[in-house]
């Protein structure tokens, strides 16, 4: 069957056809069916080089053959053991020791969870209420996520989801990421009701944003002057850059921290943690609940130690220069008459068009997202498979060759230059 034909059978069963928004797109999603290292293909056998790369927990590529091998032994013993077992203890030692911030942790099923999880922790640790987040950030999809969010939010134009109670929308407030100004006059007004700052460090749900020098350190300080707490993110940046989080680049360590994508391998996680005296607060030991039928999965984990012991042996410098390489070969052979931006960090990227200053989340919304998506089309026709959506993050992968990269970034141009 074609995508044609299985769209038609998807949209009787899922609304829009699919298991989560951001995967659909008009008139309907190419319906894929395998991945291999760099390269994704669909139900008709075309193959495509990824960018979107699941939204971005495949760094080493599709389908690793150390994480196939960890996961083919895993299942051998066991799926899900509902116990604690010596997987999750592995996994942990090798995030505590490459992520000092987080002195403790709890693993999840997804990032969503690890977000819900880390403020309701944050809020039953200072007794506070109030969570500041970014316009356009994106932490998941529960109540207190789903307020001026990023990401598919945004490409469906519900930043703020109907659904969730004003009680809960008044807990949450909402700021101007790489703008201090926005921060303080928050800070101002509700003060020490504040329980936490939860930030992306590099916004990655509104296409890529990236830092201004002490933003970061900004948020820092003016949550320990006010006894908030610090929480960054790290779903997409952790063990993005290095084998570390986003946290240790910038010098700024959070109080919380959360993770998921590269640290399952490919398979559902999350992580929330961070200073020991906050994460005893949770239970059994403390008083804030947090549970999970599937949380520390016997497979899942042994996908997590697979792929990061392989990352651990990984050059990030190579996956630097070649993500610069592509970045270099787009801007040079990018159509004169065309005003754009390719913002990129390591190897997450995006390409705006009609915007050439993507610095803050007023800036991009300006971005011409049909023109990306008639981009993304034609892409799509010549065998490049970009993240459906302007308000996404491509990423680059180890499997990623200079090549291909080259071909890429030509064939992106080409496009460029026949999309009215
Ligand atoms: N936080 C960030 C920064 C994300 O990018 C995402 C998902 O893309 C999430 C949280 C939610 O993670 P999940 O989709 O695993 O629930």
């Amino acid at each position: 069957m074609n995508s044609k034909e299985l769209f038609s059978q998807s949209s009787r069963l899922f609304p829009g056809g699919v298991n989560s928004p951001v995967r659909y797109y008009d008139p309907y999603p190419v319906f894929m069916k395998k991945g291999e290292g760099s390269r994704i293909y669909d139900v008709d056998d075309k193959s495509y080089t990824d960018f979107c790369l699941a939204f971005g927990p495949l760094i080493l590529g599709h389908s690793h053959s150390e994480v196939i091998k960890a996961v083919r032994s895993a299942v051998e013993n066991a799926t899900s053991l509902g116990a604690p077992t010596e997987n999750e203890i592995k996994l942990g030692n090798i995030i505590q020791t490459a992520v000092p911030s987080v002195e403790k942790m709890r693993f999840t099923n997804s990032g969503t969870e690890a977000t819900m999880h880390a403020l309701r922790l944050a809020r039953g640790f200072t007794g506070r209420n109030i969570i500041l987040k970014m316009e356009g950030g994106f932490h998941g999809s529960h109540d207190y996520a789903l307020i001026k969010s990023g990401s598919g939010t945004l490409t469906f134009g519900v930043p703020s989801s109907r659904g969730i109670p004003e009680e809960v929308s008044r807990t949450v407030v909402v700021g101007q990421y790489n703008n201090p100004q926005s921060i303080e006059e928050i800070f101002k007004k509700y003060g020490k009701d504040i329980a936490a700052v939860i930030t992306e460090p590099i916004m990655g749900n509104a296409g890529v944003i990236k830092p201004e020098k002490d933003f970061l350190g900004f948020l820092r300080d003016i949550t320990s002057r006010n006894d908030s707490l610090l929480i960054f993110d790290e779903v997409i940046t952790g063990f993005r850059f290095g084998f570390r989080c986003f946290q240790d680049i910038a010098g700024v360590k959070p109080d919380l921290t959360t993770m998921g994508k590269i640290i399952g391998g490919g398979f559902p996680i999350g992580l929330f943690g961070g200073r020991d005296d906050i994460m005893d607060k949770i239970s059994p030991v403390g008083p804030v609940y947090e549970s999970g039928t599937f949380s520390g999965n016997y497979v899942t984990m042994a996908a997590g130690i697979a792929a990061l012991n392989q990352l651990r042996k990984m050059d990030y410098s190579s996956l630097e220069a070649k993500s610069s390489f592509f970045e270099n070969t787009l801007a040079e052979n990018m159509p004169e008459k065309e005003k754009f931006a390719v913002s990129r960090f390591g190897s997450m990227f995006q390409i705006f068009l009609g915007i050439d200053h993507p610095v803050s989340y007023e800036e991009v919304i300006k971005a011409d997202s049909g023109k990306f998506m008639r981009m993304f089309h034609k892409l799509l026709e010549r065998g490049v498979y970009l993240a459906p959506g302007q308000f996404e993050t491509n990423f680059i992968s180890f499997a990623h060759s200079k090549e291909e990269l080259e071909t890429s970034a030509l064939k992106i141009s080409e496009t460029l230059k026949e999309t009215g």
